[in-house]
């Protein structure tokens, strides 16, 4: 008989677990408690597909970035698209790095770039800024393959419980493992978690203004201008302007914001972006905002990295990035197999 296993929580995480290891016969539930896939942190966030550009000061983050670019693009071939001009900016005075240094650490990891300081000329105040490739993830298609691809397994409307878990069984099944791919909502981690309240701020192109680039500040408390799957459509996040609030319980998350923040955050995100950025308003219209949630390791570093945790017959999945689902598919499967070898 093959090994039952229940995965919880149809965000990125669970519904490619589920995909791969129904793939490999494991006998595959997986359960979401509302009424969709990616209704959680997979259906709202910027959908950056990261080589580790973004992630200097994290060597772990990076590598498993690097290596998980590769692997999305031959796994999902038709789930994300390049970006044309995906810039990342060293703005001088209020990055934590100088041009020079951020290079160095780019190359090392071996990212390839080319220097693009001498070309961009509509932002000022920089230090310097390079071309490199990433690509955004397409979560309307992906949305789309994993309701289609998980028909079998998929069930919604479920919201599992820690008393299901310890008594083994879900609505009367019973499971050999349970593997919580809910980013911390669900079981206790032995890393200590906290949970942010995101804000991305929506900003379309005005019509017969052009742009067409992908623009990341680094590396510090700086901001991202990134293109949406729908045409002329960017979003804005900013390392300290998008938290809007924090929590150590994940139940206190709710999608309310008070115009007064959303009024707050919008006006520090524009003024930080026109000091680099001058002709932003002229290029671009506000057009809203969307609400999320992120959860983070309580540390003092960079790492957004992905950590898989094991107790029992429980495997904990705790998400980086989401180009790290494949470095956790590759753990779950270690643990898995790991078992079935001692059985025999
Ligand atoms: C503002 C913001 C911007 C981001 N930008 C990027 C980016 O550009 N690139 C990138 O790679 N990553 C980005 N991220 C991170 C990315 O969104 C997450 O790493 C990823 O979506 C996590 O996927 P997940 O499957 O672990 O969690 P989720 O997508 O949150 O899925 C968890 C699921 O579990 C379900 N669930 C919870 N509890 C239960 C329960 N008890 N029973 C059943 N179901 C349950 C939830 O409903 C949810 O559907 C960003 C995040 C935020 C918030």
């Amino acid at each position: 008989m093959s090994t039952r296993i229940a995965i919880i929580g149809a965000g990125w995480y669970g519904c490619h677990l589920a995909n791969l290891l129904s793939k490999l016969s494991f006998d595959i539930k997986l359960f979401e408690k509302s009424d969709s896939v990616f209704n959680g942190s997979s259906g709202t966030n910027q959908n950056r597909l990261h080589q580790g550009y973004h992630y200097p000061r994290s060597h772990r983050t990076r590598i498993q970035s690097r290596d998980g670019y590769i692997r999305f693009i031959e796994r999902y071939p038709t789930l994300s698209k390049k970006i044309e001009n995906n810039v990342y900016v060293i703005p001088r005075y209020y990055s934590s790095l100088d041009f020079q240094t951020y290079k160095i650490i780019m190359a090392s990891a071996g990212l390839e770039f080319t220097d693009v300081t001498q070309s961009i000329d509509y932002l000022n105040g920089i230090e310097g800024a390079l071309r490199c490739e990433e690509r955004l993830i397409l979560t309307d298609k992906a949305k789309q393959y994993f309701t289609d691809k998980l028909q079998h397994c998929l069930v919604l409307n479920k919201e599992v419980s820690l008393t299901d878990i310890r008594c083994g069984e879900i609505d009367g099944e019973t499971f050999d493992y349970f593997i919580d791919c809910t980013w911390g909502r669900l079981s206790d981690f032995k890393r200590e978690l906290f949970f942010e309240k995101t804000i991305q701020l929506n900003y379309r192109v005005r019509p017969g203004a052009s742009f067409s680039s992908a623009l990341t500040f680094v590396d510090g408390d700086l901001f991202s201008l990134f293109p949406t799957e729908n045409d002329g459509m960017y979003t804005l996040t900013h390392v300290s302007h998008t938290p809007v609030s924090v929590f150590s319980n994940p139940d206190e998350f709710d999608h309310e914001v008070s115009e007064e923040i959303v009024t707050q955050c919008r006006s520090s995100m524009e003024r930080d972006m026109q000091r680099h950025f001058a002709q932003f308003p002229e290029y671009f219209e506000y057009q809203g905002y969307d609400i999320s949630m992120k959860t983070k390791v309580r540390d003092d570093s960079d790492d957004r990295s992905c950590y898989i945790e094991r107790d029992g017959n429980v495997i904990k999945v705790l998400s980086g990035k989401i180009d790290t689902i494949f470095y956790a598919s590759e753990k779950v499967l270690s643990i898995l197999t790991e078992q079935e070898t001692a059985e025999l």
